[in-house]
C-alpha cells in the first residue's frame, strides 16, 4: 500500500504552505476534478465530473474533466465527492475526559480554546456543520462567531446554549454541595426553570444572547449525577410553553429524551426533535411519523465508556440504557419516523462522529444510502438549512469531502474523509506519495 501523506492547501487549520495563485478572482475560484460526485445523496452519482467553486459557493457542475487556467485545482483521482457532512448533536465545550469539578478550575477562556480543538477534530473528520445541544456559559457562542467571521477555521455552528431543564435536572448542575453549586452555576444563569412563566422567560432569554435553537432536557439524563431516572421532568405545561415561546420565536426545539413517558410528551407538546429517545415506543414512534417530528438517535454514545468509572448513580441508568441500544432506530425506520444524523459527541470522543453511520446501516437496518442521506439532506432540512447545505447543488455552500470508494457501498468509507473543503477551503487533502 502506497503511504498517504496530507497536504494543506490554502488557509488551513494547521496554518499549511498556501498554494493559491495571489490576488484576483482566480485567488478565490477552486476547481476539483473528481471521478465521481454523489450531488444529492439518494440519487445515483455522477461520473467524472468538474466542480467550480467561486467565493464559497458552489458555481458550477459541469461532466468530465474541465480546466480553468489561473484557478487554484485539486484532482481527486477516482475518488468520490459528497456534501460536506452535518452532526445535529455535540457538545464541543466537553469531552468524555471532562470532570464533574472541572468547572471549577477552568474558565470560560479554557472552555471556548478547547472547544475550538474539538471543533477542529471534528471538521478535520468531514463534518462541515455541526449543531451544538448545550454547552455552559458563551463559550460557543463565540466559537461559533468567530468561525462565521473568518477568525478562526471550524465548521459552521447552530447552537443551543444552555439547556432548558428542571432544577436537579440533566441540564442543571447535580453532585456537588449546594455551596459549591451556587457559586459555580448561580440559578439566574443556568437553563433551569419552574413554571410555564419561567420557562418562556429561559427561551426569551436564549434568543436574546444569540441561540440558534432551544435545548431542553425533558426527561432525566444518563451521564449527569441526578439520580432521579430517565423519566420526565419537564411537566406538560412547561413544555408547551418552552415550544410555543420558541416557535414565536422562529426557533426550533430540541428536546433530549430517554423515558417513553417524556418523549411522547415532548412530542405531543410540538418539538422539533427527540434526542436520543431511548425508550421510543411503537404508540410514539407512530405519533412521530405522523407530526414530522425527527429523532436524533446518538447511537454508540456509550461505546467506549466504562460502567465502572462512573458513580452509582451513573452506572445503574448507564446499563438500563445499553439494554435497549438501538431500538429506537429500528422504530423510525419501521415507522418510517423522520431521523438526523447526531452523535452525541462529547458524551463520546470528538473527530470519530462517522462511526454512527456503521451502526444506523446494522442497527436501523437501513441502507448506506439511507444513513448518508441523515447526515446530509435530512439534517440540512432539520437546521432549516436547505437552501445552503446537504447537497453538492449550485448555489451552495461549496462544504465537500472525498472518500476513496462508494460510500453507498461501503458506508464505512465515511470514517476515512481523504478531503475535506469547507467554504471553498481546502481543509485537508490527502495525496499518494510519490
Ligand atoms: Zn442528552
Ligand atoms: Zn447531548
Amino acid at each position: 500500500m502506497k503511504k498517504l501523506s496530507v497536504l494543506a492547501i490554502g488557509a488551513s487549520l494547521s496554518g499549511g504552505a498556501i498554494a493559491a495563485p495571489a490576488g484576483g478572482d482566480a485567488a478565490r475560484t477552486l476547481v476539483i476534478h473528481a471521478g465521481a460526485v454523489v450531488t444529492i445523496p439518494g440519487e445515483e452519482p455522477l461520473g467524472p465530473t468538474t466542480v467550480v467553486v467561486r467565493g464559497g459557493r458552489i458555481s458550477e457542475i459541469l461532466p468530465g474533466h474541465v480546466e480553468r487556467p489561473d484557478a487554484r485545482s485539486i484532482d481527486l483521482g477516482n475518488r468520490t465527492l459528497l456534501p460536506g457532512l452535518i452532526d445535529t448533536h455535540v457538545h464541543f465545550s466537553f469531552s468524555p475526559e471532562t470532570k464533574l469539578w472541572s468547572a471549577a478550575i477552568n474558565t470560560a477562556e479554557d472552555v471556548a480554546l478547547f472547544a475550538f480543538s474539538n471543533a477542529k477534530k471534528t471538521l478535520e473528520a468531514g463534518f462541515t456543520t455541526v449543531r451544538d445541544v448545550g454547552s455552559d456559559g458563551y463559550s460557543i457562542h463565540a466559537l461559533r462567531d468567530a468561525v462565521n467571521d473568518g477568525t478562526v477555521i471550524g465548521p459552521r455552528i447552530f447552537l443551543s446554549g444552555t439547556s432548558l431543564s428542571i432544577v436537579g435536572g440533566h441540564g442543571d448542575m447535580s453532585g456537588l454541595n449546594r455551596k459549591t453549586t451556587e457559586a459555580l452555576y448561580p440559578y439566574d444563569y443556568t437553563g433551569a426553570c419552574t413554571g410555564a412563566v419561567e420557562c418562556a422567560l429561559r427561551v426569551r432569554e436564549a434568543a436574546k444572547y444569540g441561540a440558534d435553537l432551544i435545548k431542553i432536557t425533558a426527561t432525566g439524563g444518563i451521564m449527569s449525577q441526578q439520580a432521579r431516572g430517565l423519566g420526565q421532568h419537564l411537566s406538560d405545561d412547561e413544555l408547551t410553553s418552552i415550544v410555543t415561546t420558541a416557535h414565536g420565536l422562529g426557533l426550533k426545539v430540541a428536546a433530549h429524551a430517554h423515558g417513553g413517558a417524556g418523549i411522547a410528551a415532548s412530542v405531543r407538546a410540538g418539538v422539533d426533535s427527540i434526542e436520543h429517545g431511548t425508550w421510543l415506543d411503537e404508540e410514539t414512534a407512530k405519533l412521530m411519523a405522523a407530526r414530522g417530528t425527527w429523532l436524533v438517535p446518538t447511537l454508540g454514545l456509550l461505546d467506549g465508556r466504562k460502567t465502572s468509572d462512573a458513580s452509582p448513580a451513573v452506572q445503574a441508568k448507564m446499563a438500563e440504557a445499553r439494554r435497549v441500544a438501538g431500538r429506537n432506530i429500528r422504530l423510525a425506520v419501521r415507522h418510517k419516523v423522520k431521523f438526523a444524523f447526531g452523535t452525541d459527541a462529547g458524551v463520546s470522543p470528538h473527530g470519530q462522529n462517522a462511526r454512527q453511520f456503521r451502526l444506523m446501516v446494522e442497527q436501523g437496518p437501513m441502507t448506506p444510502m439511507a444513513a448518508l442521506r441523515s447526515a446530509t439532506v435530512d439534517a440540512a432540512t432539520l437546521l432549516g438549512q436547505s437552501d445552503n447545505l446537504g447537497t453538492i447543488e449550485v448555489g451552495k455552500y461549496a462544504d465537500m469531502i472525498a472518500v476513496a470508494g462508494d460510500p453507498y457501498r461501503d458506508i464505512t468509507l465515511l470514517e476515512h474523509a481523504s478531503t475535506v473543503i469547507k467554504d471553498g477551503q481546502v481543509i485537508r487533502h490527502e495525496v499518494r506519495a510519490p
